[in-house]
């Protein structure tokens, strides 16, 4: 048996083999074939093979986002079978005996700038679906794993750190648990972690060796442990443990349906957090009032290029709509810094999460905004939406984003398209420029949330992600309470309401700070809402308030 240990990010005890996530080289071989019939035949297999798979994700998409989102999909499955495209690639085996990921490689560009070179905007924009379906089946050829899982059983999968494309990717009915040898417990794959309510470690650095691929191992979320080759004492000691958990859930689950409601009477918001349309089940299932923050940029994540109007409108209207009438927070979209899309195409930064990232992206590409500012209003006819922009600083910033709302709801108008005329414009706080502005940016929306992961990261200047600040990266830090406390009086004082979003929101150690600073909702992922809410109804805040607020404000505070 061998026990090593990491940070535990997301609590729960699992146990299954363990699976290194496999990631794609992307260097191509090129070669003679000397038989090309079976060359011939191993590309007709690949070729079947992503045709099989991209009707799977058509129906994915189609049971998520609708029949708009699923007809990309379809669309790329007429691509993989187009005749002329098949022709080219038969006489570049058959013909000059090349291998099989070469002449599709070298047929896509082709195809790709032909498109490209067409007058017709519609065709010009196949040249992506091209190069998206060929490296589909590039991909299948050399034996890469599309969502990086290649196991009949459901395993705890091991990586250095994910990227939030790769995270979108995954399929997650195979995921027992989460071992990472670097990240950081706000990075995405421990939001992710939260979210599907399984266990991950984070920070084991080298201490997992390959050899250890295949094997048993449990990992113990709560404690950072993980045991390779469990002795049957140690399975036995970590299974009774699983059992509990598994029972305190069970004792949870009766807190469903009941309300957020201190001792004295004080009740607070419990909404969730969620990436994507298919999370909105966890929710209802865990019992969430709302959905405080729906990170929009994993739409974005999941595409090959930009998603169009009608794709995004599509997953909006169908989370607003599941939603039956609770209200939901839909931030704009927030790349940059650790999100980072292709085709974007932003310019390399030395320092990303400073840089060209979320609003500001969406301020100096308009059509960008535009789009999904037209999306989301038109869903807004469907449910209860509130509209959120992330990365503020400044107080122009949201009066150019506002004016953007203006015209696009004006445009509907002329279109005769319905909206709802109420949807409430909120910013995210997650720059202490925004805390320190909250006074005058207050007078301009109709909410603030917390975003405290950022929020904390450039308050402490703490690279969220760097595993290794320790206790430099200290989330109770009395700058960000204060901070925190500052935002709540400024946005009561001007009659509007306040949420934390960040992870900080669930730390059941801060539940009586926030309820005393007077925060009116706390936004956190779904499996967080029942024990927050036990937390909520153990709390009396009368007792805390004066205490908390002092310690916060007082000169002692040494840290
Ligand atoms: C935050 O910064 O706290 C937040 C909620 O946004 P994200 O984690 O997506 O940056
Ligand atoms: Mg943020």
């Amino acid at each position: 048996m061998i026990s090593i240990h990491g940070k535990g990010v997301s609590t729960g005890v699992a146990g299954g083999p363990l699976y290194f996530y496999r990631r794609a080289q992307g260097t191509l071989r090129r070669y003679n074939v000397e038989d090309r019939g079976a060359e011939w035949q191993r590309f007709k297999d690949a070729q079947a093979k992503a045709i099989e798979q991209l009707g799977e994700l058509a129906e994915k998409a189609r049971e998520e986002a609708g029949d708009e989102a699923a007809m990309l999909f379809e669309t790329h499955q007429l691509m993989a079978e187009d005749l002329d495209y098949e022709e080219a690639i038969e006489s570049g085996i058959k013909e000059e005996g090349k291998n099989a990921e070469a002449v599709v490689t070298d047929v896509a560009v082709m195809f790709a700038e032909m498109f490209a070179s067409m007058d017709d905007t519609y065709m010009q924009a196949r040249a992506a679906d091209v190069k998206d379906v060929s490296s589909r089946i590039i991909d299948i050829l050399s034996g890469v794993v599309q969502g990086g899982i290649d196991s009949d059983v459901p395993v705890i999968l091991a990586s250095d750190d994910l990227a939030p494309s790769e995270t979108v990717q995954l399929d997650k009915a195979k995921i027992l648990g989460f071992i990472t040898s670097g990240g950081s417990g706000s990075s995405h794959t421990a939001i992710l972690a939260r979210t599907m309510g399984i266990p991950a470690i984070i920070g084991v650095g080298d201490q997992l060796k390959s050899e250890y691929e295949g094997r048993e191992v449990i990992i113990d979320g709560g404690t950072g442990s993980i045991v390779i080759d469990p002795d049957e004492a140690t399975k036995e000691h970590l299974m009774a443990k699983r059992a509990q958990i598994l029972k305190h859930q069970a004792m949870l689950n009766e807190l469903k349906g009941k309300e957020n409601i201190t001792k004295d009477g004080k009740t607070v918001r419990i909404y969730c957090n969620i990436g994507s349309v298919e999370d909105v089940h966890t929710v209802l299932e865990n019992d969430g009032g709302g959905i405080g923050l729906f990170r929009s940029e994993f739409l974005y994540l999941n595409c090959d290029d930009y998603p169009t109007e009608e794709y995004q409108f599509a997953a909006y209207k169908k989370v607003l709509s599941d939603m039956e009438g609770r209200e939901v927070v839909i931030r704009t979209l927030d790349i940059g810094a650790d999100k980072q899309i292709d085709y974007f195409q932003l310019p390399k930064e030395e320092n990303p999460a400073m840089g060209n990232r979320a609003l500001r992206i969406c301020l100096n590409r308009p059509e960008i905004f535009r789009t999904q500012l037209r999306a989301l209003y038109r869903a807004s006819a469907f449910g209860h939406l509130c509209i959120m922009f992330p990365m503020v600083t400044s107080v122009w910033e949201v009066k150019e984003a506002k004016k953007m709302c203006e015209q696009v709801k004006k445009e509907l108008d002329e279109e005769g398209i319905p909206y709802d005329e109420d949807v409430q414009v909120g910013i995210m706080i997650e720059t202490p420029a925004a805390a320190i502005m909250s006074d005058r940016l207050a007078k301009e929306v109709d909410f603030f949330s917390c975003g405290t992961n950022d929020l904390t990261q450039y308050t402490l200047a703490c690279d969220r992600q760097n595993n290794d600040l320790g206790r430099f990266f200290n989330s109770h830090h009395p700058a960000v309470l204060r901070l925190l406390k500052m935002v709540a009086d400024n946005a009561h004082a001007n009659g509007i309401w306040v949420g934390i979003c960040g992870e900080l929101g669930a730390d059941l150690e801060l539940t009586e700070t926030f309820l005393s600073i007077g925060i009116d909702e706390l936004s956190v992922s779904p499996r967080s809402v029942l024990p927050l809410r036990q937390k909520v109804l153990n709390t009396t805040v009368a007792d805390c308030r004066d205490r908390l607020i002092a310690d916060l404000l007082s000169d002692q505070i040494t840290i």
